[in-house]
């Protein structure tokens, strides 16, 4: 029997204009879907109120096809699928696997000493075991959020493996790298984490290609996963942009905003060709749509180390050389 196509997803979160950096990994999940005849889907992040703007969303989409990237289903709402995630959030609720949690910010950070290689604290489980009494006293005083329980560490359950695409083989641990982590937030809104993974799940997802900075989202998605019943899709996480002196650069920077790169004239095969030849994708200089790096295109040949965003790289983006 043949194995099924991929299926690969796009999922911006609208909280601004779109960044180089999310247009090179919008570029890899698109070219590794496609260059194995799979298709792609459409889903915005817009699950936190303070982030959520459709309009943001249809620029960010109207990037998306500027640059020659196209998807087949879409887009889906985050916003309009709470249901979903609250569905999930019971069942696991009636499976015991969850319990309110009332830490503060201020308490989180005091007691949670160590932290995880992405700079999540680690949950020292303050909240875990509350009576039942507690939680009525303080449910009352203010509302608590929902944590998912994961495996003691020297339980094999809590030892997540898989290999990533671009970065090879990985073994985590969750009660040392997050510890309980949260579901829903104590605001009431469904945590990044329990969306994706219900969403991957129902829209058929087999692949996710996101940035570098999510590699350490993975145990937890592929658990929360397997506790719902969904099998792991495959991972390819993609360099970041760094400034010549190694920091990541963010959507604060104006140069890397599409919204700018575009209303300076700059075509979309220039940005196609960059971020293509820094990646290993492409030669140097070359420019073009991304379709035509499709034969090209394969993971061993995309670089992993992050692409310097120097002098020559904005020179050459805007033509200044
Ligand atoms: N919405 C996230 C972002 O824009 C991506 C989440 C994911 O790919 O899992 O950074």
């Amino acid at each position: 029997c043949s194995s099924p196509a991929v299926r690969g997803r796009f999922a911006p979160t609208p909280s601004g204009r779109m960044h180089l950096g999310n247009a090179f990994a919008a570029l890899v999940a698109w070219l590794s879907a496609r260059a194995a005849g799979g298709e792609m889907v459409m889903r915005v992040e817009d699950l936190d109120p303070r982030a959520a703007s459709r309009e943001r969303a249809e620029l960010l989409m109207d990037d998306l096809r500027w640059l020659g990237l196209d998807w087949d289903e879409g887009p889906f709402w985050q916003s309009e699928r709470g249901e979903l995630y609250d569905e999930a959030i019971a069942r696991l609720g009636a499976a015991g696997l969850t319990y309110p949690c009332f830490c503060s910010r201020a308490e989180l950070h005091a007691a949670s000493a160590p932290h995880a290689s992405d700079g999540t604290p680690v949950y020292a489980g303050t909240c875990r075991g509350l009576p039942a009494d507690e939680v009525a006293r303080r449910s009352a005083e203010r509302p608590p959020a929902t944590r998912l329980r994961v495996p003691d560490a020297d339980d094999p359950a809590g030892t997540i493996e898989f290999s990533d695409l671009a970065y090879g083989p990985r073994r985590e641990v969750l009660a040392r790298e997050c510890g309980d982590f949260l579901v829903r937030r104590s605001d009431g809104v469904v945590a990044y984490q329990l969306a994706v993974v219900v969403d991957d799940a129902l829209m058929g997802v087999t692949q996710v290609v996101r940035g570098r900075d999510l590699l350490g989202s993975c145990a937890r998605q592929i658990y929360l996963g397997g506790l719902l019943g969904h099998a792991a899709p495959q991972y390819g996480h993609v360099p970041l942009l760094a400034a010549p002196d190694g920091r990541r650069l963010s959507k604060r920077e104006k140069d890397l905003d599409l919204g700018f790169i575009r209303g300076s004239g700059v075509p979309a095969e220039r940005v196609v060709g960059l971020l293509a030849s820094a990646a290993g994708l492409a030669e140097p200089g070359w420019e073009g749509r991304p379709r035509e790096l499709l034969d090209g295109f394969s993971w061993p040949r995309l670089r992993r180390d992050d692409i310097a965003v120097d002098e020559a790289f904005l020179d050459a983006l805007f033509s200044r050389a």
